[in-house]
Parts: C-alpha cells; structure tokens; sequence
C-alpha cells in the first residue's frame, strides 16, 4: 500500500482526505503543520503529501521549501491544496517543489486524478 501523509491545520478536511484516500487503498498519516508534517518525515518519507497552505506554525509553503531542501533517500510527490484559483500562487507553489496542486473542497474523483497525474495511483 501507498502511504499519504494529510497535513492540514483542519480536522476536518484530515478526517475528510483521510477517507477518501483510505477509499484509494493509501494507509494515510496525519500532521495538523508544517513543522509536525517535517518530524513525521524524518522518521518516513511516504510516497506523497497532500498539503494545505494556510497553517499556523509553519505555513505550506515554508514546509515545502525545507522539505525539498532535504537529502532524503527519495522526496515524497507534493499535492497542495488551495482554495484561490490564482495562477501567480499556482506557479509559486510549483516553483517552490509542489509536483500537482488541488482545489479545494475537492472530492474523490477529483483527488484521484490528481494522484494518477503525479503517479502514485
Ligand atoms: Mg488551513
């Protein structure tokens, strides 16, 4: 099985995301920031991260800069999730190492296709 770490400050967008993936066959982790979404890291690199943007403690966006600063024995595939359809904030998110973006609230269907596109499904 394919492992999705959630990292949202929401609980209920997690528990949401949480479903759907276990839906997809992910065994899914949480983390509610950047910081908490970095440690869990450390300790395992899963094959993707679905990532908000706006978290207190460490923002999306911090997060992945750092992550994709790290020598890790393999990156996770990053999918962030906005709710601006704004492409300046699209292409910065990119550029900072999000390998696909989804808007939210998405839904399976949605999020499935984001995960085929980035290869993990
Ligand atoms: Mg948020």
């Amino acid at each position: 099985m394919k492992n999705c770490l959630v990292v949202d400050d929401s609980k209920v967008i997690r528990k949401v995301a949480r479903h759907i993936l276990e839906t997809l066959n992910f065994t899914v982790d949480e983390a509610e920031d950047g910081r908490e979404a970095l440690n869990r890291i450390e300790a395992s690199v899963p094959d993707v991260v679905l990532l908000d943007w706006n978290m207190p403690v460490m923002s999306g966006m911090e997060f992945l800069r750092t992550l994709r600063q790290q020598k890790l024995g393999s990156q996770p595939k990053v999918v962030f999730c906005t709710t601006e359809n704004d492409a300046a904030h699209i292409r910065a998110a990119i550029d900072a190492g999000a390998d696909e973006y989804v808007m939210k609230p998405f839904d399976r269907e949605t999020l499935e296709s984001k995960l085929q596109i980035v290869g993990v499904v």
